[in-house]
């Protein structure tokens, strides 16, 4: 016979990892927590990314931070822009394994939230007011279901750009940065293949995370990343000897439309692939952070499940028209950035960096940027259309 549960959690990287911690954290006592499984392929949890973000206020997640930073730096073609933003404001980075520890010694040891590793949801059916899932390790049914699969790389095609990065953490006897500062967008450039930069993540100044990023729009710039990386690595290494201690690497979606089918009550999407991401950036983890908290408190409270909330609808606007001109004039991206860094207040970018703009920051934001590119994608067909190309001519 099936087991049932109230909850079932697919995919337990940060998202499910989070709600499950959440629920747990914030319930009044054990019978009050849903009875609830996490169905996860992966058999371990490795050190497999690095989240990093800005707070004025780190709260409960301050344990799980290595390192924060004041001050970070946008460069391009030798000329550097350093924001320091002050009013508390920092860079944080958590370690992935931190994150991960964390949320598995809560769980571990708790009687009503399994998490199967090994395990995979192949199919998700209505049945009888709940679900079915089918599971390689047999079929579950659960009331409810929070299903954090990530984007595949179908989906990615229903998003405006993609943010990919390859990045290694290196150590050195020798210092090779300063360590009080990110490199947030360094050396911005673009070539036949789009936009790249390089992220400098200073753990100390002989041990850094070094990412190559590329907003593009397919494989072959994809496929450039190796070799941007090598080139990152001899720039930041000055000719010292190194050691590679871990490498990182994703495709971001930025400007995933949703997906077309409706779920039915009782089922939603969550994290990246539910609308986690912020399209202009690709940063996800305190936006998943904010709807884990919100979503266990409605379960335990009012027995219901939420999504991820809705982004405003202006800001909204404005990080889609921002990717529609870089996808279109990716070459114009580097002025972008630098024009941004050179006009608009520290505070007020970081404010828009992590959605609590004011009005007067978004303004800040759009006087900053040339008018010429964003009046061009105004042509009514391209608004329909995102995808047609920048000189594509309106008839009719
Ligand atoms: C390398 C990397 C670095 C990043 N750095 C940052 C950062 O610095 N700051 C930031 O804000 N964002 C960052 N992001 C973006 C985002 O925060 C992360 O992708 C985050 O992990 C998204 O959480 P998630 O739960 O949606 O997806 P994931 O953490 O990827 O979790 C999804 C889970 O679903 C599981 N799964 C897949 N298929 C199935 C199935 N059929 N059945 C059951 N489970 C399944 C997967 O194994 C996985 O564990 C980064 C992303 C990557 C890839």
């Amino acid at each position: 016979m099936s087991q049932h549960y109230d909850l079932a959690i697919i995919g337990g990287g940060c998202a499910g990892l989070s709600l499950a911690r959440d629920l747990i954290k914030r319930s009044a006592d054990q019978t009050s927590l849903p009875r609830t499984v996490i169905i996860e392929p992966r058999t371990g949890y490795a050190n497999d990314r690095t989240w990093c973000f800005w707070s004025q206020n780190i709260g409960s997640e301050r344990a799980l931070v290595k390192r924060q930073w004041r001050q970070w730096s946008f460069s391009s073609q030798g000329q550097q822009h350093l924001h320091e933003p002050g009013e508390g404001w920092s860079y944080h980075c958590i370690p992935a394994v931190n994150f991960y520890q964390h949320a598995l010694n809560l769980i571990g040891p708790n009687d009503r939230v399994e998490l199967r590793k090994g395990d995979q949801v192949k199919t998700i059916e209505p049945l009888d007011g709940s679900f079915r899932l089918q599971t390689l390790n047999g079929d579950i049914i659960a009331d409810k279901v929070i299903d954090t699969r990530p984007p595949t790389t179908d989906d990615h095609a229903r998003s405006t750009l993609l943010q990919a990065f390859i990045g290694v953490e290196i150590r050195s006897e020798q210092a090779l940065v300063k360590s009080d500062q990110v490199g947030l967008m360094e050396d911005m450039a673009s070539d036949e293949f789009g936009f790249k930069f390089n992220y400098i993540l200073p753990m100390s100044s002989n041990h850094i995370l070094i990412e190559s990023t590329r907003f593009c729009r397919d494989r072959a710039a994809i496929r450039q990343l190796d070799a941007d990386l090598e080139q990152a690595l001899k720039r930041y290494s000055r000719g010292a000897d190194y050691q590679i201690v871990r490498r990182e690497q994703g495709v971001i979606p930025m400007g995933l439309e949703p997906a077309a089918d409706t779920l039915p009550p009782n089922w939603i999407r969550a994290g990246s692939g539910g609308g986690a991401i912020r399209a202009a950036t690709g940063y996800a983890f305190r936006r998943i952070q904010n709807w884990s908290r919100q979503c266990a408190d409605q379960l335990l409270e009012q027995d219901r499940i939420i999504a991820q909330p809705a982004e405003p609808a202006l800001l909204g606007l404005m990080d889609q028209f921002f990717l529609r001109v870089i996808r279109h004039h990716p070459e114009l991206a580097p002025d972008f950035f630098m024009a941004l860094a050179e006009k608009v207040e520290p505070a007020a970018l970081v404010r828009f960096l992590t959605d609590q703009p004011r009005l007067k920051d978004m303004l800040a934001v759009v006087l900053a940027l040339p008018a010429w590119p964003f009046i061009k994608q105004l042509n009514p067909a391209r608004l329909r259309n995102p995808k047609l190309p920048a000189d594509h001519v309106h008839r009719g």
